[in-house]
């Protein structure tokens, strides 16, 4: 199964995504979580610093892909999910698209694409462009961070119309919604209603989860310390047991942007 994780910047995603890789270990999956942010933090919490990522290590060997070796790019994490960062274009040139690909061209070429049951990719969702959107050529579910909040809703429907694009070519499902650092889902419900799509989860801005960025641990981690954290690794589970079920997802519809606009604001 692969999965890809979008989302506004600064949402969650990656806490989200290492948490949810870790669940998944622990219930007997073989996970890799590959992070397709420029940003190349997404796997921190799971190995605990910024591993080398794969442009920076292709641009090291002269783009030799016959010289690089499986421990040079895939670092294990914690609860042993499996890690790659993908890396960033150079700022202002080139595309995010082109580094998801030589990321793939690179695993399939080492093996690894196929040895996986679950492959999570971790996008940026701000700006869905061809090329931010090239994940979701490999997916078999999009799944979505938002939180109550017009911005990243507003990002959840630019995602919501690359989903409905990309599957008219291949089976891709969005998953659906998970709400974030929100008490409130007002208008996730809004926005729902609007455009049909399950919500997974919603999960409550939770301090423990800031300090597990700062400590450079998941919160399966933090708990081997502090057992009173097991109810939020409840969420990261529920979350991917409802995934492992397989579940029907939709291909959604989305809204127009002068009716997001509408529908979200009280004017
Ligand atoms: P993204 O990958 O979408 O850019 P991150 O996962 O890096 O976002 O999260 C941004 C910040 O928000 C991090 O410091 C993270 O610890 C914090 N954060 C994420 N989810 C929660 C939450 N539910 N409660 C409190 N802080 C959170
Ligand atoms: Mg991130």
């Amino acid at each position: 199964m692969k999965l890809a994780v979008y989302g506004k910047g600064g949402i969650g995603k990656s806490t989200t995504s290492c948490n949810i890789s870790v669940a998944l270990c622990r219930r007997g999956k073989r996970v890799l979580q590959i992070g397709c942010d420029p940003k190349h933090d997404s796997t921190f919490t799971l190995t605990g610093f910024l591993i080398p990522t794969i442009i920076d290590t292709l641009q090291a060997k002269d783009y030799h892909y016959e010289d690089i070796w499986p421990e040079d790019v895939i670092y294990q994490g914690f609860g042993g999910v499996d890690c790659v960062e993908a890396g960033g274009p150079p700022a202002g040139a080139g595309c995010g698209g082109y580094v998801v690909g030589e990321t793939v061209k690179l695993l399939k070429e080492l093996n690894a694409f196929d040895e996986y049951d679950v492959i999570l990719f971790d996008v940026l969702g701000d700006v869905v462009c061809g090329g931010f959107a090239a994940p979701l050529n490999y997916a078999d579910y999009c799944l979505i961070v938002t939180d109550n909040g017009f911005d990243a809703l507003f990002a959840a429907n630019r995602i919501a119309a690359s989903v409905r694009e990309k599957a008219r070519t291949h089976a891709l499902r969005l998953a659906g919604l998970i709400g974030n650092r929100t008490a409130t889902r007002d208008l996730i419900d809004k926005y729902i209603d609007a455009v049909p799509m399950p919500v997974l989860e919603v999960l409550p801005l939770i301090e423990d989860i800031r300090v597990s960025r700062v400590k450079g641990k998941t919160l399966f981690e933090m708990t081997e310390f502090d057992s009173s954290l097991c109810y939020i690794c409840d969420y990261y589970l529920n979350i991917a047991d409802q995934l492992i079920a397989n579940p029907e997802g939709v291909v959604p519809k989305e809204a127009a942007d002068r009716e997001l606009f509408s529908l979200l604001s009280d004017f």
